[in-house]
């Protein structure tokens, strides 16, 4: 089979090399900005098996005039592995692009026909579901959409998100299968795109989907029509009918919400509050049906079924237990990621436990490495995209320290070693005949405490890939689910799986669920839950990582010692800040609204927090606290510059984590987030100096806020300036015209408004930005933070013009992501779209 191996000993060596080469190719294609012509791609794949013919020994000894040198065999077959990784991956990204909406379809009103896929979700703001769709039409004219799209149907009167106000329809009640005529307005695929940030662009494309689109239902809008029932979603449909009979049937509705998340994977059915408890005591993996959740699955369902067909001695004729334990353990294991909704995720894990389940029944005894090799290769095959998703690392590192330690199936095997007859006796007598009650409840008492020891390794060695995945370790997280890994996997699934066929079975695990809350809320009221670290740079967080695993491996103490020097330098690694007199200004990229980090040498400043996106969810959850996280920042002040939505919707999650921040705005007395903190008002005047910096506030006026009739909350923002001379910044929230002039008047003859960089006023609304101030101002740059296709069209085009007859240049965060600028390189504005771009990031037309 390998023409390099002629010694028997050389082939997993090549094995490995191939395998490596593939998985190594693959991840290389993955940092291509832009993707390259097809043919490249496929040159590329015919160059494998060119150079993988050269590894042969007879062709090196051709080469070098002697005998082949150590290694060399082996550098041939990786570069082959490498190739045909790269082309294949690149072939497989333009063959999806080719798909891609065309741009000139963005935001116009498409009839399009197709069938719902997978469990229509529903939330607050209403429906959510995937459609495949068969056939759109623009003015009667067949357009081609890309083939699945993730719809919305918002609920009337529902005016928190971008256009859709002014929608009168109730989502009518979808069913997985149907086939639906609906009016949809389509966008690209847009995400926010932050350092350190979520890729959701990335996650849409691993999911198949490139476009989303809302269901245009309005009055003037045709009717959507129900064309029917198919049988295209069989599952779907069977997994919508359980849902909605176990929230029937369940009154308790966390148990039940709890339970439809575990059975069918519907996630929308856990409440937001719920959330918050299961993400602050780090289970969240559990419920949301993760590769981590599936592999433990596996390893619970591989342990009972062996503990099950031991107990009768003629299956155990018939198939000895090892193997049957780790085929039903893999079967179970597949068929609940199916019920469960079949996600990227869980079908990853599948393949991945398929390949070391398979490799073991078949006997083949590879080395472990290899084995784990080919697991993380078969994953790449499927989807090379996961090899940037922190999910597929964790499932996978989960699945190399099972196998890689006496797991489950690494007992199985060994015992398997041992023979058939051994593995009789110990179904058999002596003890099983004398004392079968006895002996059973120590072989499940001594399987569970290998269960909790397993479960404490495997939480051990995925710390540190915790750290370097999300930036932080939850303290309370790693004592939470030394039980609800157990509860959930080995007591709460199976009675819910086990209550689709007996429902009153669901009052078992409703019971279960109770004493899981009960154990949660407990800890998510303990201080100091998390430990978060600033993200380190990759290479010393593989380091850590491989530290972390070498401490977990079955070696004598004194190696696994050698693992905790690996870990220092992530320990002691902060990243690079301000110098002293110097500051940095970061706009994150929040969509709608404005948040602007501000750092000097020792301190920080959050400007505005971003908007509201939904009920569900803010700019603080998604973007800012993960982004002050990922960068180490302990707040000292927030300025939140006026009441607005779009500026304080994600304060209270920023709050709650910085609980030492000062709060300035300019929000009314009986302002819910007064209750929050103490709020200093903004007042013109107010100054201080950090590390050199000088911050000054320059508007409102204190008479300002008693002025009658009252201010519109747009005139009452807080306007700060930072900085000197020509390094100076200003940020000015969403000041009208009538509050420039007015700062253009106070300030008369001076230059005390010249800024290198301003925030556009108002997201570049049409009002502000009067040439007036842009004169005063006279800025280098101008910073937009705007949503992509917002529906109030900013910035407005003669916003622009008016800043480009000014010199200025104008940077908009659709374009550009979040933007940073540095008083020590007034010149240069990075945009972290551009970056930090890939072949799959949205290209702003
Ligand atoms: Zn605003």
């Amino acid at each position: 089979m390998f023409s390099v191996a002629h010694r028997t000993s050389a082939w997993p060596r090549t094995v490995f090399a191939a395998l490596l080469g593939w998985v190594l190719g693959a991840a290389w294609q993955l940092q291509q900005p832009a993707l390259w012509s097809p043919w490249v791609y496929v040159s590329f794949m015919l160059l494998a098996p060119v150079l993988y013919a050269q590894a042969a020994p007879e062709k090196i000894a051709k080469f070098t005039r002697k005998a082949a040198p150590f290694g060399l065999a082996s550098a041939l077959v990786l570069l082959a592995g490498m190739a045909l990784g790269w082309g294949v991956t690149g072939a497989r990204a333009v063959a999806f692009a080719s798909t891609a909406l065309a741009p000139a379809l963005e935001g116009r009103d498409l009839r399009v026909t197709g069938v719902v896929e997978g469990l229509p979700q529903s939330t607050e703001a209403g429906l959510r579901f995937t459609l495949r769709v068969e056939q759109a039409r623009l003015d009667g004219q067949a357009v081609v959409l890309p083939p699945r799209m993730a719809v919305a149907w918002y609920a009337s009167g529902y005016a928190l998100l971008g256009e859709q106000t002014g929608l009168q329809r109730v989502p009518a009640p979808l069913q997985a299968g149907e086939r639906w005529q609906l009016t949809l307005r389509p966008r690209a695929p847009h995400g926010s795109m932050n350092p350190h940030g979520f890729d959701y662009e990335l996650w849409l494309w691993g999911q198949g989907v490139q476009a989303s689109a809302y269901v245009r239902a309005g009055p003037q809008d045709p009717v959507p029509l129900n064309l029917g029932q198919t049988w295209q979603a069989p599952v779907a449909l069977a997994r919508q009918l359980l849902r909605d009979r176990m929230l029937a049937t369940v009154e308790d509705r966390r148990a039940a919400g709890l339970l439809a998340a575990l059975v069918v994977g519907d996630q929308a059915a856990v409440e937001r509050s719920d959330w918050d408890v299961f993400r602050a005591t780090g289970v969240a993996h559990l419920i949301s049906i993760s590769g981590l959740h599936i592999t433990m699955f596996a390893w619970a369902a591989t342990l009972v079924t062996g503990m099950l067909w031991r107990r009768s001695r003629r299956l155990c004729l018939a198939l000895p237990a090892p193997s049957a334990a780790l085929l039903g353990g893999l079967l179970l294991a597949c068929a609940y990621s199916v019920l469960a909704g079949w996600g990227v995720p869980a079908q990853r894990t599948c393949l991945m436990l398929a390949t070391v389940g398979l490799l073991r029944l078949a006997g083949a005894r590879w080395p472990w490495p290899l084995v784990w090799m080919l697991a993380c290769a078969a994953v790449v095959a499927l989807d090379p995209w996961a090899l940037l998703q922190p999910g597929f690392w964790l499932s996978f590192v989960a699945v190399g320290v099972l196998f890689a330690t006496d797991s489950g199936a690494a007992r199985a095997d060994s015992t398997r070693a041992r023979g058939l007859k051994q593995e009789q006796s110990s179904v058999g007598p002596p003890q099983g005949r004398l004392a079968p009650l006895g002996g059973s409840a120590l072989r499940a008492a001594r399987s569970v405490g290998a269960m909790v020891r397993e479960q404490w390794i495997i939480t051990c060695a995925l710390a540190p890939l915790s750290v370097l995945l999300f930036g932080q370790l939850s303290v309370v997280g790693l004592v939470a689910n030394v039980l609800a890994i157990p509860g959930v996997t080995l007591l709460i699934t199976p009675l819910a799986l086990l209550g689709v066929l007996l429902p009153p079975v669901w009052g078992l695990a409703v019971q279960a669920t109770d004493l899981l809350w009960w154990w949660l809320s407990a800890l998510a009221t303990w201080p100091g839950a998390t430990v978060s670290w600033p993200l380190p740079p990759l290479g010393w967080g593989l380091m850590a990582v491989a530290g972390g695993m070498l401490c977990a491996l079955p070696v004598p103490w004194h190696l696994r010692a050698l693992g905790l020097p690996l870990l220092l330098p992530v320990v002691l690694w902060r990243p690079a800040l301000p110098p002293p007199g110097e500051f940095e200004l970061l706009a994150a990229d929040v969509g709608q609204g404005n948040a602007v980090l501000v750092r000097t040498a020792q301190h920080a400043l959050l400007f505005d927090a971003g908007p509201r996106y939904s009920l569900e969810s803010d700019a603080g959850h998604r973007v800012l606290v993960p982004l002050l996280r990922a960068l180490d920042v302990r707040l000292d002040t927030v300025v939140l510059s006026h009441r607005d939505s779009d500026h304080v919707g994600g304060a209270a999650a920023v709050l709650a984590l910085q609980p030492q921040a000062t709060l300035m705005s300019s929000i009314e007395p009986g302002h819910p987030l007064q209750q929050l903190r103490t709020v200093q008002r903004c007042e013109a005047g107010q100054r201080w100096v950090w590390d050199g910096v000088p911050f000054e506030v320059l508007h409102p006026q204190v008479a300002d806020y008693d002025a009658r009739p009252a201010p519109k909350p747009n005139a009452l923002s807080c306007v700060l300036r930072i900085g000197t001379g020509a390094q100076s910044a200003l940020l000015v929230g969403d000041i009208e015209a009538a509050q420039e002039l007015r700062l253009v008047q106070a300030w008369q003859g001076t230059d005390h408004l010249r800024a290198a960089v301003l925030l556009v006023p108002h997201h570049g609304s049409n009002t502000p930005s009067t040439p007036e101030f842009l004169q005063a101002v006279q800025p280098q740059w101008a910073l937009v933070q705007a949503g992509y296709r917002n529906r109030f069209g900013h910035p407005a085009a003669p916003v622009v013009a008016r800043y480009a007859e000014a010199g200025t240049d104008l940077v908009s965060s659709p374009r550009c992501g979040a933007m940073r600028w540095r008083s020590e390189q007034p010149q240069n504005v990075a945009c972290t779209r551009e970056d930090e771009r890939r072949y799959w990031h949205h290209l702003v037309p």
